[in-house]
């Protein structure tokens, strides 16, 4: 499975109908995250009173996490209109360039996977980004010319789940660069609850615990697995969630206690029989589990290395002794 299939198809899931009920439009419909919020508020509060648009503002962390809801939440908070695109999908500085100039005064452009965005089109934004403007070149050869076209200031926002790969000279770019971490299960149980409501969901507080602690920090997560679990109460019970029948649904959906599915699951396994723990690379960890490096990187790894099951060292990842104990109890 690739990166983008799994994002994108992921994306699919929650885009449907059930999805746009679901995505908070406000910040106080948005559990968690609360130093990251402080800020974001702060922020568009002096824009607003300034009347400009918000500088802007770099969104980092693992996928599910809430950064594309967080984009929305801030047009809506500065009542700006709203863009949204993604790296992968800006091919030509052409396309780029007719989302530009159709921007508003106070626009907020969203770009998620930007980390994705190929050099020249990235390079393309620079100029946007500082001094709002773009060059486009009309013609070809001798005959080619450029011209500089003035664009309405706005604010870009960009999503990534690998900050580390955005060259400094972008990076520097944005006046505001946060980064999300892993929800607690107070914040998930909120957000379950929230969804339950929303979806006419009958949760009680002892089902919507048993479901956060095993959503692994991921509002997304959770809200898939109550879906899931959703349809064991309606099939094998009478519609109603508690921690008992939540229990029965996670195990039969083949997610343990911790959270982990059955990749997270081969994952650990595979270090700890065939490289002896480890230390083993990433490329080896993925001919060896037939899956994509930058999908075990972005998106299995963060909630591991998370939860002190694996560690990273500079010749490889190794399991540690809570994932040796974890293997030992799944296997009794
Ligand atoms: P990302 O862009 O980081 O991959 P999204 O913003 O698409 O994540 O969020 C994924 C899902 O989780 C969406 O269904 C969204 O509504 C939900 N979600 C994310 N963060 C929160 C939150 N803090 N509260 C409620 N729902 C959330």
């Amino acid at each position: 499975m690739d990166i983008e299939r799994y994002i994108d198809g992921d994306k699919k899931e929650d885009d449907g109908n059930l999805e746009v009920t679901l995505r908070p439009q406000a910040f106080e419909d948005f559990p968690g995250q609360d130093k990251v919020k402080q800020k974001l508020k702060v922020f568009t509060s002096a824009a607003k009173k300034r009347e400009q648009p918000m500088d802007h503002a770099l969104l980092c962390g693992p996928p599910g996490l809430g950064k594309t809801t967080l984009a929305h939440i801030l047009a809506n908070t500065l009542g700006a209109d709203f863009k949204s695109t993604s790296g992968p999908a800006l091919h030509r500085k052409g396309d780029l360039a007719a989302i530009l100039t159709s921007l508003k005064p106070g626009s907020v452009f969203f770009i998620d996977e930007i980390h994705r965005l190929n050099r020249d089109v990235e390079e393309y934004l620079y100029s946007a980004m500082e001094d709002f403007y773009i060059d486009i070149v009309t013609g070809d050869g001798l005959g080619a010319r450029s011209m500089r076209f003035a664009l309405a200031p706005f604010t870009l926002v960009g999503a990534t789940t690998r900050a580390g790969l955005l060259k400094a000279p972008f990076r520097d770019r944005f006046g505001i660069v946060e980064r999300l971490s892993f929800y607690d299960r107070e914040s998930l149980v909120t957000i379950l609850t929230r969804s339950a409501e929303l979806l006419a969901i009958r949760l009680d507080a002892s089902g919507a615990d048993q479901i956060a602690r095993r959503s692994r920090g991921t509002p997304r997560v959770a809200n898939r697995l109550l879906k899931r679990v959703r349809d064991y109460a309606d099939v094998h019970g009478d519609g109603h969630i508690d921690a008992k029948l939540a229990e029965y649904a996670l195990n039969e959906l083949e997610v343990d206690q911790l959270g982990l599915d059955p990749m997270d699951r081969r994952i650990l396994q595979l270090i700890q029989d065939k490289y002896g723990g480890g230390p083993v690379g990433i490329d080896t960890l993925s001919a060896a589990l037939s899956e994509e490096a930058d999908t075990l990187e972005e998106v299995y790894e963060p909630f591991l290395l998370q939860e002190g099951l694996i560690q990273k060292t500079p010749r490889g990842r190794t399991i540690t002794e809570l994932s040796r104990q974890h293997l030992k109890k799944i296997e009794s």
